[in-house]
This record gives C-alpha cells, sequence and structure tokens, in this order.
C-alpha cells in the first residue's frame, strides 16, 4: 500500500503546512473566489443550488455517466456535484482551480466532507476498500506538488 510511502506522506505534510501559512495570508481575491464558487458550482441541476450554463457545461465534459468513486450511476445517487479535491474550506484560493475539481456523486461527496486528501485516502482504504484504486488515481499530486513550491 502505498499510503505507507514515506515520501509521499512527507509531500502531504508540506503541502499541508505551506496550505496553512497560506490559508492566513487569504487576499480579497481568494474570497471572491470562495464566494464565486457557491454561484458556479453544480448541485443536481438545481439553479437555486448555484448552478449556472458554464458549470453545467463543464460537468457534462467533465464526467461519465458512472461516478468515479462509488461506481454507480449519477442518477441513483442523488446527482453530479462538483467537489474539490483538496477541499475549499482549508484552501479557499482554490475554490476556482480545476485542477482541484472532479465530478462526484453527491452520496460520495457527502462522505468525504471535508476531509484533507491524504486523510479521505485512509479513510476510503479502510472503509471502502474496493472503491481505492480510483481514488489513488484521482489524486491531485501536482497541486500538491504545487502547493509545497508556492
Ligand atoms: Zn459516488
Amino acid at each position: 500500500m502505498d499510503l505507507n510511502d514515506k515520501k509521499l506522506e512527507d509531500l502531504f505534510k508540506i503541502a499541508d503546512k505551506v496550505g496553512k501559512r497560506r490559508y492566513h495570508k487569504l487576499t480579497q481575491q481568494d474570497f471572491e473566489d470562495y464566494r464565486q464558487f457557491d454561484r458556479w458550482r453544480y448541485v443536481n441541476g438545481d439553479s437555486e443550488c448555484g448552478t449556472t450554463p458554464e458549470s453545467k457545461q463543464w460537468v457534462k465534459d467533465n464526467s461519465e455517466r458512472l461516478c468515479p468513486i462509488c461506481g454507480y450511476r449519477f442518477s441513483d445517487r442523488d446527482g453530479r456535484t462538483i467537489d474539490h479535491k483538496l477541499p475549499r474550506a482549508q484552501y479557499p484560493w482554490l475554490s476556482l482551480e480545476f485542477k482541484n475539481f472532479w465530478v462526484i456523486c453527491r452520496i460520495c461527496n457527502q462522505e468525504k466532507g471535508e476531509m484533507h486528501w491524504y486523510e479521505y485516502e485512509h479513510y476510503i482504504f479502510v472503509h471502502h476498500r474496493d472503491r481505492y484504486d480510483e481514488v489513488r488515481f484521482a489524486r491531485p499530486t501536482q497541486l500538491l506538488r504545487s502547493l509545497k513550491q508556492g
């Protein structure tokens, strides 16, 4: 299991540390991006929840018929949602970073909650081992590296 990979663990730790430091220096733009996402996100095609034509199109272009985590059809799992791989609550400046987005079903999104990615991989490994490969595959490695450099 490559979660025991020391280098990987270090990468997450550094990214987390850099993230925390950055968090204390949030800019006006960061807050605007954070709020902007509320108007942009896609939840069940429900415009009251913030769907815009652009976000609807983006979701369409970036998802298949099945949720990449659980493998069920979106229609059987409360529909599609845009999730931030690195949670927006912890990384507000990544609110509108497309590399940080993926389309997952609403049920998986709720289960993921505000978990940090590293924590989430552990969670999936323990609770849904059959889904681990998919989650591992979606790991935002580049984004974590860019955090480290920032
Ligand atoms: Zn799912």
